[in-house]
């Protein structure tokens, strides 16, 4: 026999054995008295008061589960309530093998069935043992700092150990998720958006405290759950709800995605990736705050990963076709063709014509959005090009700069390099910047804004009104032009509430000392409402779709055919 068996740098560990039958106990005390120190106890409540005492000294508890007085199970529900006791691992000894998943539900952490074997025995106590501590000391490396949960790796590693120790047993994945948390980090400063995360962190604990579940801080503000299989998520969420809005007095809400174990097409990564996929899809979506990862979901991840994985062959090979939508100025007798908006469409070999509302949120996620911005930036500016030397005049056009491009450091050498290789002057491309780009880092939004507006580029902050701008931050925002969200437009009829609303957006722009485009705009009486309330630039169905080159030169030749006739 090893002499140092049951020794962890040179100590003797502390056991305690709870059973009633005092042959059993002997038997199991004389199987491992050699390597620890054993104490014993009767029942659950000697054990209790026992373990009061001796908590901070005791390593393991060995627990029978039928006995008098107190049972094991009533013990080890009394042991995971208590703050001090929670921490002590226990082995259940048991006759019957089914009570392994409700044990471990409990909170044991391991089990020994009778008659005992001495090698496994032995095996257990000291692995379980050394589990512990091993834990204990890498608790502070594991664990987010600042919500105490673990970190995103352990996570991984605890679950999967947790899959394969317990095939039995069916799990959920869950991620959680704060609406809006960078605004609130914004408007309330960051040591209030940290305590918005600890609320959410503390809220998870409590609600795993007493189960088998695990949680981690995954990233920012996203958390990953992995319980036992439930059908009250909409409960749990409502719960944690609760105590985060009462932690930090009323300003949060909480969203849920779920991937059930009934899908088990996936590893564990993959299922935690769909449990995001399917929060993500209610992200700003105020009537639902769980949502479940289904079958059209699958369809469309399946979908969308074809189209990631096609991404470089099309551009090669030049699916990305760019259109153009005229914009047009109202305020004279006839409205005149301003400048056009860049919008790419995917012409795909199989699906066809693919919308941009499909792509653009991929290739933002992906990173490839920046090398479909540089093409469609390119060819946008081939084509001012080519329209000059046609019709010999400049027509602007605007293209999107999404909000990764913001954090190129190289993004105002990359535009001027393309320019300048279609000698054009900077007025030639406009710049729509979407507003929660400004919102969400609005200090690195707007340096990067202030560089291209002072190398001669005009900026149009795009959907405004679909951000979070408050007015005080508005004032402080470089731009040329408010291009008002589309969802205005939609939103709206010609009551005299509606008036008020579209003279207001005019109002703001005034302020700023810029004109405002309006987008989305299908019908006459639209245009109407925007030029009585003093707004300037209409782009929409009204006017013209978004168009191929060739048809989009017959609106510049009609444009300049009633300039003639004027
Ligand atoms: P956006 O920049 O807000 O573009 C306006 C969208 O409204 C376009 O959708 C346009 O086709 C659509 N639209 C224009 N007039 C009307 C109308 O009267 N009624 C309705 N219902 N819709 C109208 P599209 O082309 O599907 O583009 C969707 C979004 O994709 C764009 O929104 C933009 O955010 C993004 N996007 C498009 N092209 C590019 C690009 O080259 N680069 C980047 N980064 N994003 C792009
Ligand atoms: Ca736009
Ligand atoms: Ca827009």
């Amino acid at each position: 026999m090893d002499a140092n068996y049951g020794r962890i740098n040179g100590l003797r560990r502390q056991l305690l054995i709870v059973d009633d039958d005092p042959i059993s106990r002997a038997i199991l005390g004389n199987l491992i008295g050699d390597a620890y120190d054993i104490a014993y106890a009767e029942n659950g409540r000697e054990a209790l008061n026992w373990l009061e005492r001796a908590s901070r000294t005791v390593s393991l508890v060995l627990l029978d589960l039928m006995m008098p007085v107190m049972d094991g199970v009533e013990t080890l529900k009394r042991m995971k309530e208590s703050e001090t006791l929670r921490q002590i691992p226990v082995i259940v000894l048991t006759s019957e093998g089914d009570a392994e998943a409700e044990t471990l539900r409990g909170g044991a952490t391991d089990f020994i069935t009778k008659p005992y074997k001495e090698e496994i025995v032995r095996a257990r106590i000291a692995r379980t043992i050394e589990l512990v501590e091993d834990r204990q000391i890498i608790q502070t490396v594991e664990t987010d700092r600042l919500t105490g949960l673990y970190s995103k790796d352990f996570f991984f590693e605890y679950a999967s150990a947790m899959v394969e120790a317990h095939p039995g047993i069916v799990m959920d994945a869950l991620v959680l998720d704060l609406d809006h948390f960078h605004l609130y980090n914004e408007m309330r400063g960051r040591a209030a958006g940290d305590q918005l995360l600890c609320a959410l962190g503390d809220a998870i604990r409590q609600e795993l405290s007493g189960t088998i579940g695990i949680g981690c801080r995954c990233q920012a503000d996203t958390f990953f759950v992995y319980i036992e299989h439930t059908d009250a998520h909409a409960s749990i969420l409502e719960r944690i709800t609760a105590r985060v809005t009462e932690a930090v007095n009323g300003m949060a809400r909480v969203r849920m995605g779920v991937c059930t174990r009934t899908d088990i097409t996936s590893d564990l990564e993959g299922r935690f990736d769909r449990a995001k996929s399917a929060c993500n899809r209610i992200r700003g979506d105020y009537l639902h705050a769980l949502a479940y990862y289904d079958d059209s979901q699958y369809e469309q991840d399946i979908h969308a990963q074809r189209l990631i994985n096609e991404t470089k062959e099309a551009l090669r090979s030049g699916q990305f076709k760019v259109y153009y939508q005229p914009k047009y100025d109202i305020t004279g007798s006839r409205p005149t063709l301003m400048s056009a908006e860049a919008l790419v469409r995917w012409q795909h070999p199989e699906f066809g014509i693919v919308s941009p509302g499909l792509f653009i949120p991929l290739f933002e996620d992906n990173g490839m959005i920046r090398a479909l911005d540089s093409y469609v930036w390119k060819t946008a500016a081939r084509q001012v090009a080519e329209w000059r030397k046609r019709y010999g005049r400049v027509i602007p056009v605007s293209v999107n700069v999404s909000r990764i491009d913001l954090f190129d450091e190289s993004l105002l050498e990359r535009l001027n390099n393309i320019r300048e290789a279609n000698e054009l002057p900077p007025e030639a491309l406009i710049l729509e910047i979407t507003e929660s780009a400004y919102t969400e880092d609005t200090e690195q939004a707007i340096a990067v804004i202030a560089s291209l507006r002072a190398a001669g580029y005009r900026i149009e902050m795009d959907d405004f009104g679909s951000g979070y701008s408050s007015l005080n931050m508005l004032l402080h925002m470089p731009v040329d032009a408010l291009k008002i969200d589309g969802a205005f437009m939609r939103a709206i009829s010609v009551r005299e509430k509606d008036k008020w609303l579209i003279a207001t957006l005019v109002d703001i722009a005034r302020h700023l000392n810029v004109p405002t485009v309006f987008e989305g705009v299908e019908e006459e009486q639209q245009v109407s409402m925007i030029r009585e309330a003093g707004g300037q630039i209409v782009q929409g169905y009204y006017f013209s779709r978004p168009l191929p080159p060739e048809p989009f030169e017959q609106i510049i030749e009609k444009d300049i055919k009633e300039a003639e006739q004027c």
